[in-house]
């Protein structure tokens, strides 16, 4: 099968193409045409792009859930409901995240993960890249919406049985770097290919630092569940936001829903970290694609009552967040009218970033031949019309 989409604006790290065409074959990009003038071969179906943007699809690497579901349901039904409602808003590529809970049901999660990646419905989703792994090696008093009664210490070398039974699954994982035998954690793991993310911790700098030389590379979240500058005998003692502002080894997380992040931040990680250090992620819950009301975050049998309304999900103490309903074009949305980002920088962030930062942009996140056939159709309002993964149209 051999599809031709012309007539687009190609959107790319370095620019956009006005009257672009992209030909797809097999599963990949076969060729990229930039000067709207070149002959191509015979195709099988050729759709006018009517002059929309066309960019590489968009690669979620913290998303919970979705259309009603969370992947911590452990269902194949879940995994690909949830799927299935971010892949209607151009994600092509996926890092299901767990919660902080009992090793028993991450078991069940990876278990479910290996079925559906081998499944008949698996070539009609966006393509299950590993997981992420929020938690449990989390710290207490940042434990944001993670269940305190599951948090853990890596001292306790459990983390061992946990990589065991991801069986290669594990993509990345956020784990408190200050705690008790994390910097083990890491180093026994550093060859493994798993991406560290420092989060839902009160690291003082120094053990920022300390976990920058174990090989973290990047922030979840940043300025959510993370210690900031505090005083200690009168000096001050920046924490996990200021070292991974001011480092370049850490490509931070950012959730741009427009609703974590206030414009003014979403401008400061921007004009800090640039456009190559920062990678956007939905962090969406079950609420994502669905209407507001009341849903439980995590599980259907252990997971907290949560409550969704103004755009996004909340704790019932009314304080705190727990996590988005965002989807990956509501992101290129916000950072393009809110934070004032140009769209190929905002694209770059869910596209080139975080194929980069996992390890596949030698087949993700870029408009280029022999690349994955992963591309989405979207006007000025980046309202999606179009979705192709692995050169399949899926929406
Ligand atoms: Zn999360």
């Amino acid at each position: 099968m051999r599809t031709l989409i012309y007539n687009v604006k190609l959107v790319e790290a370095d620019g956009i193409t006005e009257n672009g065409a992209i030909l797809l074959q097999d599963g990949k990009i076969e060729y990229v045409s930039r000067d709207g003038a070149v002959i191509l071969p015979a195709v099988d179906e050729s759709i006018d792009g009517e002059g929309k943007y066309l960019s590489a699809g968009f690669i979620d690497i913290h998303v919970h859930g979705g259309g009603g579901h969370d992947f911590m349901d452990a269902t194949e039904e879940a995994f690909v409901g949830a799927m299935a409602a971010h892949m209607k808003h151009g994600t092509t590529s996926i890092v299901p995240t767990t919660l902080t809970a009992e090793d028993e049901e991450l078991r069940e999660v990876f278990a479910t993960a290996r079925r559906v990646k081998s499944s008949a419905s698996a070539e009609s989703l966006p393509e299950l890249l590993g997981l992420h792994l929020e938690g449990p090696y989390v710290e207490p008093s940042m434990a944001g919406a993670q269940d305190p009664k599951y948090i853990k210490v890596p001292s306790d070398g459990s983390w061992r049985g946990i990589v065991e039974a991801a069986q290669g699954d594990l993509l990345i994982w956020t784990v408190a770097p200050e705690l008790d035998g994390a910097d083990e954690l890491a180093d026994a793991l550093r060859d493994s290919g798993i991406i560290f993310s420092a989060g839902h911790s009160a690291a003082k700098y120094d053990d920022v630092c300390r976990a920058i030389d174990a090989g973290y590379t990047m922030a979840t979240h940043l300025y959510s569940s993370m210690s900031t500058i505090i005083r200690e005998n009168g000096y001050r003692v920046p924490g996990l936001l200021e070292a991974s502002l001011l480092h370049d080894e850490i490509c931070p997380e950012v959730i741009a829903d427009g609703l974590h992040l206030p414009p003014s931040l979403l401008k400061l990680i921007y004009k800090t970290k640039g456009k190559d250090r920062m990678v956007l992620v939905t962090d969406a819950m079950r609420g994502a694609g669905m209407p507001d009301g009341e849903y439980l975050l995590g599980s259907l049998s252990k997971g907290q009552k949560v409550y969704v309304f103004d755009g996004i999900a909340h704790m019932p103490d009314g304080i705190s967040f727990a996590g988005s309903v965002a989807t990956a074009d509501r992101l290129v949305r916000v950072m393009t009218r809110q934070a004032g980002v140009p769209l190929t920088d905002a694209v770059a962030m869910l596209t080139v970033n975080p194929a980069r930062e996992i390890g596949a942009s030698d087949r993700k996140g870029k408009l280029e031949a022999g690349y994955d056939a992963d591309v989405v159709l979207f006007d000025d309002d980046i309202t999606i019309s179009g979705v192709w993964c692995r050169g399949k149209r899926t929406v």
